[in-house]
């Protein structure tokens, strides 16, 4: 492991929360040092997705091999039959360039890396203002098909229950307010 070990911030939220637009927001501000951390998937690129930058896509057998080769700090099927996961190899390469880390990663995940790095790292919660919102959001978004909308819906309505398991709660009602909010959070933990 590479000597410096910088701050982790986990970002998790119901997809269609606007999380992905305050992470990026983030990435932005370059006086944060910060790096998003390239999940590996088992899911199909889909729209503008680039490999290596958006995601490490791959299939099913070379996902599996990571699994038992332990190169996860945490990893998780996510939707049926999409696996994704945080690759020990990619906190490592962060680190290496002495930056902190970001997670753009589903609830469970994300508080399993709060789990592991309690010390280190800010687990925020995106809330989206209302699930009516968000289905907008998704709908607006135009990349998924009925079922798969419909699918992360349900997801959802279980993993706002999970909120208050995080260190702190950002509600997206306002997107400029919100990324302000990110942005002082991030601050006031480094
Ligand atoms: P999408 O398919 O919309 O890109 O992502 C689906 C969900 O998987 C999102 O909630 C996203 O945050 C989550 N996700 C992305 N990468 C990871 C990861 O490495 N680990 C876990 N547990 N979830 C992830």
């Amino acid at each position: 492991m590479s000597q410096f070990k910088g701050k982790m911030f986990v970002f998790s939220a119901p997809s269609g929360s606007g999380k992905t637009t305050i992470v990026h927001h983030l990435l932005s501000l370059k006086h944060l040092n910060l790096d998003f951390s390239i999940s590996a998937t088992s899911r199909p690129s889909r729209g503008k997705e680039i490999n290596e930058k958006d995601y490490y896509f791959m299939p099913l057998s070379e996902f599996e091999k990571h699994i038992k080769n332990d190169d996860f700090v945490e990893y998780e099927e996510v939707y049926k039959g999409a696996m994704y996961g945080t690759l020990k190899s990619e906190v490592e390469r962060i680190w290496k360039q002495g930056k902190h880390v970001i997670f753009d990663i589903d609830v469970i995940g994300g508080l399993r890396i709060k789990r592991q790095f309690p010390d280190t790292t800010l687990a925020i919660f995106v809330k989206p203002p209302s699930l009516k919102v968000m289905e907008q959001r998704l709908r607006d978004r135009n990349t998924d098909t009925e079922d798969k909308i419909l699918e992360r819906l349900a997801k959802a309505e279980k993993e706002i229950n999970y909120a208050a398991d995080f260190d702190t709660i950002l509600i997206n009602d306002h997107l400029e307010t919100a990324k302000t909010d990110a942005e002082n959070l991030v601050r006031n933990f480094q």
